[in-house]
Order: structure tokens, then sequence, then C-alpha cells
């Protein structure tokens, strides 16, 4: 029989048969060495005595003291509420179930010692149900010595069961040497970081010396030596896919020599010296052989539609066809209109490609896509499923990509005669450089850091919903003077039914109070043709005020509207409410938003809101995002589920994150044969083959 290992299944393990490891296995864990990598979600401390008097709200200890009376009382619910104090200061107990005999051991005079979270009870701090043992004398057995790991679990595995299992995990550890050690002591030792091997052993087991604050904030070494390991893997299995599409090779464009001038001479301005300097970042990246694979950053308004365009000039010019991928159909129609603008006077075919093409379009459209007439097409994922076919797809450009889960762009590969297409993704949420280093290590960076000249900064005003009527006039005297108005209704839910029914009710409330003003509701639930006739209208000024739901987040172009007034803008993410603004100051008149709040607005949303009405600069924005949301919604990554870490926090751990490049350059160079262990060690299956 071969002897027990790290490899072996944890049904070999004392009080872990074959029906266990069934449950473990829903919890992805097969092996011994798999539960050392299961790890607590948090600790209980039970080292020290805290004193009353020193509690605060959230706080889960151990308290001690004498109980100096219990009485019943009759509120809503029926509770047992029992005093405790100590030295410093007076706490209640509160027991909602409670039998005769605990409500009789509960006696003043008698001492208690309770382990619980504290809580706000109506007079005062208080522990609802808490651990607790009672005596007369007041000595109570010793404290533990060490903090109680909890951890993940399912139905049937109780803590105590799962801390018996990986002490004998441990105890196997020990006896094996260690785990497989990929990075070198001489690497973590200037990091002040210990061995993976400790690192586990104090995260599962600390010792009494261990720092008890760092250990419960997650910032010990041992956690940090972990977090970056992890975020050293996510790292290389990016850059691992970078290489795979890379090495599948790409068609080199020549720059254009015809069309990219003749397109600039016909525009009534120049370009900015960012975008110049993107589109020859571009330029060079599309002369060769490999796959392009360039994140374009660029504030609202900065002006990425004529960079992509002039990308997509050098690829025509080739004899190769373009994909443009929108999020939205009316970005896409919006898309479409600019760019047929641009591409009509050149003799460039162009195509739009929707979900709800008809078919009687969408047929001809695919024939003449496939024979190579459409040189340059637009469209939302609908571009690349099946049955649509290029003739020689040689570049994808793809707008606001944190949209698109890695799964979308792995689709583009297939579409593709030579090798990969280029890839071109465009972003208007601004990433603060270490955070896009760690998200997009598989993406050369752009950013088009300069606004075209004569753009006034919109003008953020914060008020209440109160001061409806005092908006509404704002709204009326904008108009008589010849401006337009976005009014943008928001919603938590996504609900198109609830989402149109606000809209539909502040249509309404808008058409009453400002008969004068002709208004017009744009929502989701309108079928393509109808949205684009009436972003038309309002386009040629056959509208004053257009009401909306977030549709018009993304890619509406209209100067001339100047005001745009946002509903309980509390409900949306900093980086989003700054999209949206970003469609009025379009224009050379002085433009304003006003963001009208809730009346349950919280501390930190009128925080939120502040940093809004303080700055127009997208980056700022994106930096205060981070630290006040964290980077889940900086990135997107709830839509995209992009990055699920087990250990690391891109916002706990942001000191690490500059060390991880460094890192992954240094093994690729030094240790090349621990590049795949590594990432096979933290990334799951599913995830690895996501990113192949
Ligand atoms: P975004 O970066 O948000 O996608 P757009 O590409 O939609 O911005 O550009 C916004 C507006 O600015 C468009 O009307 C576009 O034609 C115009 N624009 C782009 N580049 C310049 C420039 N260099 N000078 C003046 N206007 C420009
Ligand atoms: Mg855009």
């Amino acid at each position: 029989m071969p002897a027990v290992s790290l490899k072996s299944s944890i049904s070999e393990l004392k009080g872990a048969g074959p029906k266990f490891a069934e449950k473990f296995s829903g919890m992805g864990i097969e092996s011994i060495g798999d539960l050392l990598f299961h790890l607590p979600y948090k600790y209980q401390d039970r080292t020290r005595i805290a004193p009353v008097g020193s509690l605060r709200l959230g706080m889960a200890v151990v308290i001690e003291g004498e109980i100096r009376g219990t009485q019943v009382m009759f509120g809503k619910r029926r509770s047992l509420l029992c005093r405790l104090q100590d030295g410093s200061g007076v706490i209640s107990i509160r027991l909602f179930h409670f039998s005769k005999a605990q409500q009789a051991s509960l006696k003043a005079g008698h001492f208690i010692r309770c382990y619980g979270e504290v809580r706000m009870g109506p007079t005062g701090l208080e522990m609802i149900h808490p651990e607790y043992s009672v005596n007369t004398s007041g000595a109570f057995p010793p404290l533990d010595q060490r903090l109680t790991p909890l951890y993940p679990t399912t139905e049937g595995i109780n803590q105590a069961r799962l801390r018996s299992l990986i002490e004998q995990a441990l105890a196997l550890l020990d006896r094996q040497g260690g785990l497989a050690e990929w990075l070198p002591a001489e690497w973590l030792t200037p990091l002040a970081l210990p061995s993976l091997t400790a690192a586990i052993k104090t995260i599962h087991h600390p010792s009494n010396s261990t720092d008890t604050r760092s250990l419960l904030e997650g910032t010990h070494p041992a956690q940090q030596r972990l977090a970056l390991e992890e975020l050293l893997a996510h790292h290389l299995s990016m850059q691992y896919y970078r290489q795979q599409t890379q090495a599948s090779g790409a068609q080199p464009l020549k720059p254009s020599q015809k069309l990219a001038p003749l397109l600039l001479q016909q525009l009534p301005f120049q370009l900015t010296g960012a975008q110049q300097r993107v589109i020859k970042e571009i330029s060079i990246d599309l002369q060769k052989s490999v796959p392009m694979l360039r994140l374009v950053q660029g504030d609202v308004g900065a002006g990425k539609t004529l960079v992509a365009m002039i990308a997509a000039l050098q690829a025509i010019e080739s004899g190769l066809q373009v994909a443009l991928m929108a999020p939205t159909e009316l970005l896409a129609e919006q898309h479409f209109i600019n760019m047929s603008n641009w591409a009509e006077p050149l003799g460039i075919e162009v195509a739009l490609l929707v979900g709800k093409t008809t078919k009687k379009a969408r047929d001809p459209l695919l024939d003449s896509l496939e024979k190579g007439g459409i040189q340059l097409l637009i469209g939302t994922h609908a571009l690349f499923q099946n049955g649509v076919n290029y003739h020689n797809l040689g570049l994808v450009i793809i707008d606001e990509q944190h949209r698109f889960g890695v799964q979308q762009r792995l689709a583009l590969k297939e579409k593709a005669v030579i090798g990969s297409p280029h890839q071109l993704t465009m972003t208007a949420t601004p990433i603060p450089r270490t955070l896009a280093m760690t998200a997009f290590a598989d993406l050369d960076i752009s950013i088009i850091d300069e606004l075209p000249p004569g753009r006034t900064p919109v003008v953020t005003t914060v008020l209440s919903q109160q001061r409806k009527d005092a908006v509404l006039r704002r709204i009326d005297a904008a108009c008589a003077d010849g401006r337009q108005v976005y009014w943008v209704c928001t919603l938590i839910e996504e609900s198109d039914e609830l989402q149109l029914a606000a809209a539909q009710s502040s249509a309404e409330v808008l058409a009453a109070s400002l008969p004068n003003r002709r208004i017009g509701l744009l929502h989701g639930k309108l079928k393509p043709k109808e949205k684009s006739l009436l972003m038309e209208a309002f386009k040629h000024h056959e509208l004053d005020v257009l009401v909306a739901t977030t549709v018009i987040e993304v890619g509406v172009d209209v100067p001339n509207a100047s005001v745009m007034i946002i509903e309980n803008p509390e409900r949306l993410g900093l980086a989003q409410l700054h999209q949206l603004r970003g469609r009025v100051g379009r224009g050379t008149a002085e433009s304003f938003c006003l963001l009208m709040f809730g009346d349950e607005l919280s501390e930190q949303g009128k925080q939120r809101l502040e940093v809004m009405r303080s700055t127009n600069d997208g980056f700022v924005i994106a930096e205060e995002d981070l630290k006040l949301r964290g980077p889940g919604e900086v990135l997107g990554t709830r839509q995209t589920g992009a990055i699920g870490f087990r250990v690391a926090d891109m916002e706990r751990d942001q000191a690490l994150l500059p060390l991880v490049p460094e890192l992954a350059t240094r093994l690729q160079k030094e240790l090349p044969g621990h590049v795949q262990p590594v990432i096979n060690r933290w990334l799951n299956k599913a995830e690895r083959y996501a990113q192949v």
C-alpha cells in the first residue's frame, strides 16, 4: 500500500470516510494537500478578556464580570436581559430564548464569562445570545493560547471536525518536510516574508507569539506571503494567455498611406497630442507579425472613437476586415453612425450587425461579410456568434472592454484566418496604474490623457430631491436658452419593468411641469429602431429634454445638450456617474450636472457625491472609487467575474501589487520551470482553462 502523502485523498485521514470525502469534493477539496489550502476566512480571538469599557460595535470578544441583575423584558419580543459589570463598564446580555433554569442561574452576584459580538441595543451596548458560562466564584478555566480559525464549510461538516482534519494534515506536512517551494527564500527574506510552508502553518495554527492583530486584519506576513503568490499566479497565467495568443501569429499591417491622411484632412479639428501618440503606439503594434493586445484608456470625450477608426483604416488599407464590438446596441448604432460618416467619403463599406438585425437584412450582410465585401462590421457580441464568418478578419476593436468576459475575448481567435486577429480594447474607466498592471497583465496599455481643446468643464451641483422645483425652473431656463437637457433615472434593481416605470413617471412629471417643452423618453424596452429615431430627434433638436434610463451611459454624443439631471445618483458607482456626466460638456456652452439625491443618503454616499462635485478628473474619481468601494467596482469585475481571489484582496494588499510584475519577470527568467506549478497551485482547472 502506498504511504499516505499530501496527494492522498482526504479519506485517508482519521475521522474522514468516503462520505466526508464526497462533501469535501463539493468544496473543491480532494487531496490532503488541497485541505492545507482551505484557509480560514476569519479568526476568533478568545485569548484575552476585553474590558467592557473598551468595547466598540462589531467586536467579537470575550468579556467577564459580575451579574448586577437580570429581568424579563416585554417589548416587541419578550427577552431576558442580564446586566454584566466589570471594573470598566456595564453591558447587557440579551436572550430571546431562555429556560427557567437559565433565568435562575443568571443571578445577581454570580460571575459570567461570554464570547460574542458587540451590538447596539435600545439602552446601550449588548451581546445577543453569546456563548457563556456562569459560576459563583468568578474562577473560569484558562483562556485560549491562540486565535481560533474559522473555516468556510458546508452542511454536515462542523468547525471542530475541520480543525481536527487540518491538524492531521499539518502533522503530515511536517513528516513530509513541507510543501514544494516555488519562490526561493532569497527572494522572500528581503521582503520579510516567510516560506510557503511556514505561512500555511501559521495561518492554520497561529502560535502564542503570533501577532494577533495583523492576523485578524489579514496583513500578517504569513497571509501576505500567500496573497503574493496568488497574485503572482494570476499574473503569470494572464501572461501565459498572452504568449499563447501571440504564438499563433498575426498578419502584419503596413501603416495607412492613403486612407488615414484622407480622413484627417476632412476633419474639422486637429488630433490632440495624446491621440497622435496613441495612434502611433497602435500603428507600431499592427506592423508586427504577432497580434496586438492593447488597451486604450481615455476619459469620456477623449476621442477614442477616432483613434479606433484610424487603427481600422490601417487594417482596411492592408485588405483585411475589421470588427468593432460595443457593449450595447445603442452604442453600436452610435459608432455605426459616426464611423459611416467618416468612412463614406473614403469609399469604405461599413455595416451594422446587432441581435435584432432582421433575417432579411442579416442574410445578405453575412454573405457579403464572407465574400469580403464588408470592410468594417460594427455590432454587439452578435459579431462573434456562430454563422458569422469573416473573409479575412485582421483587427478586432472592443469598446468598454471591462464589460466583456475573458470567454468572449477568446471567441475572437476562431474567427481569424491567419493566427489571431490584432486586438484593440478601449475603456473610459480610468484604472489606477498598479491595479491595471494586475488586472490586465495580458494587455499593453496606452493612455489618452488629454481632452480635445475648447471643452468647458462641467459644473456639478449636489442637491436633495426636495428641491425638484428649483431643478425644474433650471431646466426651463436652459431650454429657453436653446439648450437641451438629459434627465437620467437610476434604479437599484436590474429590472427593466421597474426602471421603465420610474422613467415614465419622471417623464410625466416633467411634461406636466414644463408644458412648453418637447420631452422624449428613452428606455431599454424600446426597439433599436425606436431608440435610434429618438436619439436622432434629440440630436436634431426636435426634443428639448430626453428622459432616459442609464442606457444612455455610453457613447451618446449631442454637443448642444448642456444640462444633465441624475435622479438618485447614490445608486451608481462613481465611474458610472462620471461616464454619464461625460455626455454633457461636449460643446462650447457652459454645462451643468445636477446630482439629485434621495432621502436616505448615507455618510459614505455624501462623501462619494462630494467627490463628483469637486472634480472632473476621471483618474481622481477612480482612485476615490477604489478607496470607497474597492477594486471589484472599479474594474467592473462583478459583471465579468474575471478575478476571484482566494486570499489576496487588491485593496488591502495594494502594497504587494508593484512587486508582482517584478517577481513574474524574475521567475520566468531564472526559474521558468516554476511558472506552471505556481499557476496550477492557485488557479482551479476552470480558471486555467478559461485563460488558455
Ligand atoms: P470617447 O473617448 O468618450 O469615446 P469620442 O470618441 O466619442 O470620445 O469623442 C467625443 C467627441 O469629440 C466626438 O464628437 C469626436 O468627434 C470629438 N473629437 C475627437 N477628437 C477630437 C479632437 N482632436 N478635437 C476635437 N474634437 C474631437
Ligand atoms: Mg466612446
